[in-house]
């Protein structure tokens, strides 16, 4: 099997989940089978479609890993692929005269009918609760006829004969379908009277044109299939397999929409959810292994991937499992690839901070490898980090002296326990700054003074680092060194006075 599919996107909006599902499967389809993975925009809209709105889908996609084989550059990648262009802008001709064909062939026809008659049709129809649908009107005009319509100055639209009977196709994840053409609307405009063509021929066109062997997109357009089937046997080509993807869902069972979640893959990125999290629950969007697994990387994925195990109803966008599945990809990320990662998000926040006068500074990379044992357990998100690990680097004063003080100890306690605490951190002998001697002194001074050692450490860890909750505290305090740990529990006792 010769597998060729494709993501066909219209960039009137920016990546959305959904496309970058659709993507996916259709990738890991193509690498399954050894197949060409093809990316192809639809951008016909003028009107709505923008450079930006196609910059970020392009970027999306490739940031995601699913580049195409065939498709529009991006950044500095070349387009690539003997069936381009891969915008269907320039491809414009290639529709007029796959149009004019069906014209000659008599498959379609010129229909004159002005919007007033449309109007009237439709309200007709609603009259009779009809469904809504072209009379056929212009089906049948005569070379006179059509002369002496475009000499009262009339513009043709092009439409496509529907015909009588059923369509019927097995879509490799719904089954088998059957439609009867008196349910699609009748006979179908494919160009505008300015010769522009419209979505459903475009779509089948390309697609013919392009030899794609699998047509793999969302349920939304399992309406559409007929007509797009009715279309590919006109044009006298092959009509590819249709495998149409369960809808993606709100956590209440409505259409994943923007009111609802989020729905741009750059919030999610901004958000700092990293690309094998998302592939990874995008991959779980209506797809299952089969196991009781969760965590594939894209190599397991394409190894298993098959569109028998996709279901066909609809799959739900579990924030909460993406935060899960980011946070097992974080703790999986070789060091050097979570440092790489790291840095420009703590450049960003901990930046902004210095900005706004806290005194400290940005990490560099030496600064975080020591670090990663401390905190990659911690961090479900990138953008997590700064909250999680910048009091490594920033010098906040504690802002309320209230979050210095243990539930059940007193402000004046608090300063004893930090200055007996201070008192045995200070001295480098006989007491080495480790964790493990620093923890049996602190022990051993809270049971001298009769304090629960919890309350102690408690205190001691809000001087250090301003938070309640932090990584392991002896570590943390070794981190960030005996002079710092000092000069900050110093800070604290002045806040307590
Ligand atoms: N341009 C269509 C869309 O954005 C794609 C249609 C298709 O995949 O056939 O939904």
């Amino acid at each position: 099997m010769t597998v060729r599919c494709r993501i066909a996107p219209s960039p009137t909006g920016p990546l959305h989940i959904g496309t970058a599902r659709t993507a996916l499967f259709n990738f890991l389809f193509a690498r399954r089978h050894g197949g060409t993975f093809i990316l192809r925009l639809e951008d016909t809209d003028v009107a709505r479609s923008s450079v930006e709105h196609e910059r970020d889908i392009l970027e999306g996609l490739h940031w995601l890993g699913l580049d195409w084989d065939e498709g529009p550059a991006v950044g500095t990648l070349p387009e690539r692929g003997a069936w381009g262009p891969y915008r269907q802008m320039e491809r414009i001709a290639s529709y007029r005269e796959a149009a004019e064909r069906l014209l000659s062939e008599g498959k379609a026809y010129e229909c004159f009918c002005t919007p007033d008659e449309l109007a009237a049709d439709r309200a007709a129809q609603e009259a009779a609760r009809e469904a809504p649908r072209y009379v056929g009107r212009c089906a049948g005009l005569t070379a006179e006829r059509r002369a002496a319509l475009r000499a009262e100055g009339r513009k043709p639209v092009v439409r496509f004969r529907i015909g009588e009977g059923k369509v019927a196709f097995d879509d490799i994840v719904r089954g088998r379908v059957e439609i009867e053409t008196s349910a699609l609307g009748g006979d179908l405009v494919i160009l505008r009277s300015d010769g522009t063509p419209l979505y459903h021929f475009t779509v089948v066109v390309d697609d013919a044109a392009m030899a794609i062997s699998h047509v793999i997109r969302g349920e939304d357009h399992l309406s559409n299939t007929p007509k797009h089937i009715l279309l590919f046997r006109a044009l006298g080509v092959e009509v590819p397999a249709f495998a149409h993807l369960p809808l993606i869902l709100n956590p209440d069972r409505t259409k994943m929409s923007k009111r609802k979640s989020q729905t741009a893959v750059a919030a999610y990125r901004a958000e700092g959810f990293i690309r094998e999290g998302i592939v990874n629950h995008l991959a779980l969007l209506g797809w299952s292994s089969g196991s009781d697994d969760e965590v594939f990387a894209v190599e397991e994925l394409i190894e298993r991937f098959d569109l028998a195990r996709v279901q066909s109803s609809g799959a739900v966008f579990d924030r909460e499992r993406l935060e899960w599945l980011n946070g097992q990809w974080i703790r999986r990320l070789p060091e050097a690839e979570l440092v790489e990662r790291l840095l420009p998000v703590l450049a960003e926040q901990l930046g902004a901070r210095i900005a706004a006068g806290v005194p400290g500074r940005v990490p560099a990379t030496e600064d975080l490898v020591p670090l990663l044992p401390l905190i990659r357990e911690r961090i479900g998100r990138l953008g997590e980090a700064g909250d999680v690990m910048g009091f490594f680097f920033l010098d906040e004063p504690i802002a309320d002296p209230a979050l210095l003080v243990p539930k059940r100890w007193d402000a004046a306690t608090t300063a004893e326990g930090l200055r007996v605490a201070r008192g045995i951190l200070a001295v480098p002998d006989p007491v080495a700054f480790e964790a493990e001697p620093i923890e049996s002194a602190l022990r051993a001074a809270a049971e001298t003074h009769g304090w629960k050692a919890g309350d102690l450490f408690m205190a001691l860890r809000v001087a250090a680092t301003g938070r309640t909750a932090t990584p392991p505290l002896f570590d943390t305090l070794v981190a960030l060194g005996r002079d710092r740990t000092l000069a900050r529990i110093d800070a604290a006792l002045e806040v307590l006075r």
